[in-house]
């Protein structure tokens, strides 16, 4: 049975053929977020399926909001979801890249060249990139990390906007930061409140949950307090529908209750002997369970999110228990205070452990500013937590990858192979940031490329980029366009990986089905 036979219900692409279509959805894609890269980027307005729309600026969301179905443009999503994941910022600028190296690699192979001799050099290439980026970093101080957290936000809103949310990203992130110094994000709650400017949005050491203890004579603040979490009620269980109760003798219904209210009592009972004073449950409390607390000056919070369990749990150290019974000394958590805080008008519960925390309240006028000012915050946050993680920095406006393409060009030149093309098509690729920056900015992309160029080699320094601001050619670090190294350091790294294993490809089989390539953006 010959080839044709078995695959049948296949549509099949090989070699070159194969790889042109793969590097043409590679250029599709980039060209769909191309347009807002860098602070003169313009915005998309995303439209889902059931119509609600969303504008943002943000490379990943707009590409992991699209429904897009070619493997191949899947495989850069996934090298921006990546990069979002590990290092949050420099999304956009993966995406570009990777299709960037591809183009040029597709130019080396019609000229001849063998996809594996191109994957060896771009790997050449990224190894070389590795060395001389750690040697241009700079150690960066608190002023610098200010300056870096508001480029981040660059093209994402107005001054006020940057100077509020870098302000308060840099304080979260000081709170959660451990022993060694690194910030431990996942212990930053982001809460929103509408009907206010976002110039109020606060940070709160501890964490805050919108919940109000549930009796007003509990007490209002505790020190020093012993908590239990409680995966589950402190209530009676509701009869489910289809169960059956057979009475009897008269009394059997109420000696049931009493039974039930007993058992509640002693897991009240259970918890005085554990000396805890706040009790917080993922379900609800019955009147008289709270009674008793309230007798005994208890503190008690219900209806509180399993999420928001687990955060005060790392915060206080306690451990979420299913049976209030089996819960031991060992299950139980110390809170530095546990109290109700009004914040914007409601009643809140901030608690604060010595496994810190810290709560971000983002305040806006309507639900969209909220949500796209929260998205500003978790860009910046993924900067800040680079910077608290590494705290060297780099100068952004292109200017790192102008001088990184330098430095290959001159590599290449020592390499002997065939390799040294694809080394010099890598450094081409690089500058695809400067040419976007500027594109993107209205200046001419060409002529600002051969400036940068031309500067930082008649400087001899690698900070020249383009400033977008006023369209010169500038020290990035002296005008504060400053971007953490793991940013650009992971931009690379993820769009090389991407566009080798794409390189790599070299026979498509499709089952038969109608996904077609997008079109390439003239
Ligand atoms: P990404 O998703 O890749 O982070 P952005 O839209 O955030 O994309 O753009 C980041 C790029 O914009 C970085 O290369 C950064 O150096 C550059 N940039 C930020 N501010 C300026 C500026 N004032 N002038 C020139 N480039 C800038
Ligand atoms: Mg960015």
């Amino acid at each position: 049975m010959g080839d044709s036979e078995i695959l049948e219900d296949t549509t099949r692409s090989t070699g070159r053929e194969a790889l042109k279509k793969n590097v043409q959805a590679a250029i599709a894609l980039a060209g769909a977020i191309r347009s807002t890269l860098g602070p003169k980027g313009l915005d998309k307005l995303l439209i889902d399926d059931d119509g609600r729309t969303l504008v943002t600026n943000d490379g990943v969301t707009v590409l992991e909001t699209a429904k897009v179905e070619h493997p191949v443009a899947k495989m850069i999503i996934g090298a921006s979801s990546l990069q979002d994941k590990i290092a949050k910022d420099g999304t956009t600028s993966t995406v570009i890249l990777a299709s960037e190296m591809l183009m040029n690699a597709w130019e080396l192979v019609v000229q001849g060249i063998h996809p594996a001799v191109i994957a060896r050099g771009f790997r050449m290439a990224e190894q070389k990139v590795i060395e001389d980026i750690t040697e241009n970093a700079i150690s960066g101080s608190e002023d610098l990390f200010k300056l870096a957290a508001i480029s981040a936000l660059s093209g994402k809103g107005h001054d006020s906007l940057k100077q509020t949310v870098s302000d308060l990203s840099l304080v979260a992130g000081n709170y959660v930061r451990n022993k060694n110094g690194k910030m431990e994000k996942e212990k930053i709650k982001i809460i929103s409140q509408t009907g206010s400017v976002l110039e109020h949005s606060e940070v709160v050491q501890g964490l805050v949950l919108a919940k109000k203890r549930i009796d007003l004579s509990m007490p209002k603040e505790i020190i020093d307090g012993s908590i239990i979490l409680i995966d589950g009620g402190l209530e009676r269980r509701s009869f489910s529908s289809d169960m059956k109760l057979n009475v009897t003798t008269p009394g059997v219904l109420e000696q049931f209750r009493n039974k039930e209210r007993e058992m509640l009592m002693s897991q009240v009972e259970h918890l005085k002997n554990l000396g805890v004073n706040v009790v917080a449950c993922k379900e609800g409390i019955d009147d008289d369970v709270k009674n008793e607390l309230v007798k005994c000056g208890i503190q008690a919070f219900r209806r509180v999110a399993k999420s928001d369990l687990d955060l005060v749990s790392m915060s206080c150290g306690a451990t979420v228990v299913n049976d209030v019974m089996s819960a031991t000394e060992s299950s139980i958590g110390i809170c530095l205070s546990s109290s109700n805080k009004m914040l914007g008008g409601l009643e809140h519960w901030v608690v604060t452990g010595d496994g810190c925390g810290a709560t971000i309240i983002v305040r806006g006028s309507t639900v969209d500013i909220v949500g796209e000012v929260e998205r500003c915050f978790d860009d910046c946050l993924g900067v800040v937590g680079q910077m608290y993680d590494d705290g060297r920095l780099l100068p952004g406006g292109g200017a790192s990858y102008v001088a990184l393409a330098r430095s290959l060009r001159r590599f290449a030149e020592t390499i002997p192979g065939r390799e040294q093309l694809a080394i010099a098509a890598f450094a081409d690729a690089l500058e695809v940031i400067v040419r976007v920056l500027a594109e993107n900015g209205g200046l001419d992309p060409i002529e600002s490329l051969i400036s940068v160029v031309a500067k930082q080699t008649s400087e001899n320094s690698h900070l020249y980029g383009i400033n977008l601001y006023n369209g010169e050619v500038e020290d990035m670090m002296a005008n504060g366009v400053i971007e953490p190294l793991g940013i650009v350091k992971q931009a690379i790294i993820g769009a090389t990986e991407a566009s080798i294993s794409i390189l790599r490809i070299d026979d498509v089989l499709w089952a038969k089905q109608d996904i077609e390539i997008p079109e390439v953006p003239q």
